[in-house]
């Protein structure tokens, strides 16, 4: 991706070629799948909740680079914090993807390298669709949580 930063670009290819977090956990507390059709991009995402934090999770799929470095980003950054924390961050990072708010490293971590993907408006949902896949999950459950409905 031209214009990014030279350490940005090469966070994102660390995490593209050496991702973080991939596979996916038997019998997670949530299963969720999350299409871009825009790009061609998949994901399969499986977390395990204990006590309202997130102990565990994976992603699984294909995609372009900025989908799949994200889905790691985000597995990185999740992971350990509760569920109203995953949410505030899965807020903070779509804010910084519209452009709305400056990204903030604390919070964000490795995905702090995705910041400059919010000046490629075809790139965004790719970088936002393990975020999104995650809020839905955490929102809305498990698809055969919903079965019994
Ligand atoms: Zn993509």
């Amino acid at each position: 991706m031209p214009g990014l930063d030279d350490l940005y670009q090469q966070l994102i290819l660390d995490h593209y070629r050496r991702p973080r977090h991939r596979g996916t956990l038997s019998e997670p507390t949530i299963e969720v799948d999350q299409q871009n059709p825009l790009c061609g991009d998949e994901l399969h995402i499986t977390v395990r909740i204990v006590d309202d934090q997130i102990t565990e999770i994976a992603h699984a799929g294909e995609g372009c680079s900025i989908s799949q470095s994200s889905a790691s980003m985000m597995s990185d950054a999740v992971v350990g914090h509760s569920v109203a924390d995953a949410l505030a961050m899965i807020e903070h990072f779509r804010r910084v993807m519209h452009g709305e708010i400056v990204a903030d490293e604390t919070i964000l971590g490795d995905a702090i390298a995705l910041e400059g993907v919010a000046k490629y408006p075809v790139r965004i949902k790719c970088a936002l669709l393990s975020w999104m896949a995650l809020k839905d999950g955490l929102i809305n459950g498990t698809p055969t949580a919903q079965e019994d409905q």
